[in-house]
């Protein structure tokens, strides 16, 4: 089974994407994790992706859909794939369709999860994260053992960048006018289902449970 998990930023894909991995024994694909691991390890394409990213806007089409096929064809055959973060646009999506077809694969299931924009501000404020395992705290809603480090390594654990308030401002623009469109694109293939976001991380891993049994 091969899933998109769509929703702003905020919305805790990622968050729900580490659950979802046990659950399914799949293989997370987040575009901002490898886009970040790349900007912490000094390489060209970290260089590029950052001057986008830390103004809060898409990093372009050519250098983010290339990354997502190097990452899928990685994934053994058995395995399930858990997109978280990309697509974000229509063209990306489109270039998704077209090669998932081309490797005789398919997105069976497409999770909104939904939340109003003064939670995301909420959560995005108090974010915090390993950049070299992709493992997110927050400071009151999922706070770490020790404050600023990780408990499964003890690595630092950062601030992103790009959660500051002017960032997220801009990525909140770009979720509602690039991102937001893909809500109906899915929903007209049939593959959509919406999940109320603003509920404990229990309770929405709960809602996509049972969304996959359907
Ligand atoms: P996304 O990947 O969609 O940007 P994250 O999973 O990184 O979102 O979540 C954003 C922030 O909100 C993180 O600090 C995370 O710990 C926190 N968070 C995620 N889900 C919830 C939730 N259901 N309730 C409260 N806080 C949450
Ligand atoms: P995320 O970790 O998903 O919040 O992504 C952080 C940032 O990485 C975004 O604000 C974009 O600048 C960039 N990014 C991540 N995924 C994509 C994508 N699919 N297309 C373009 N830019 C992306």
């Amino acid at each position: 089974m091969n899933i998109i998990l769509l929703g702003p930023p905020g919305a805790g894909k990622g968050t729900q994407a580490e659950r979802l991995i046990k659950q399914l024994n799949a293989v997370q694909i987040s575009t901002g994790d490898i886009f970040r691991t790349n900007i912490k390890n000094n390489t060209p394409l970290g260089a590029k992706a950052k001057e986008y990213i830390n103004k809060g806007q898409l990093v372009p089409d050519e250098l983010t859909i290339d990354l997502v096929w190097d990452a899928l064809d990685k994934v053994e055959d058995e395995k399930s794939v858990l997109l978280d973060g990309f697509p974000r646009n229509i063209t990306q999506a489109e270039a998704l369709d077209e090669g998932m077809q081309k490797r005789d694969k398919k997105i069976d299931k497409v999770i909104n999860i939904n939340v109003p924009e003064d939670v995301i501000i909420e959560r995005i404020s108090g974010r915090r994260v390993n950049v070299s395992t992709g493992k997110v705290y927050h400071i009151k809603f999922n706070p770490p053992k020790v404050e600023g480090i990780d408990d499964e390594t003890g690595e630092k654990l950062i601030q992103r960048e790009d959660d500051t308030e002017k960032a997220v401002k801009q990525r909140l623009d770009v979720y509602n006018k690039q991102t937001s469109v893909l809500i109906d694109y899915y929903d007209k293939k049939g593959i959509l289902v919406t999940i109320d976001g603003a509920k404990t991380p229990d309770e929405v891993f709960d809602q996509i449970k049972k969304s996959l049994e359907k």
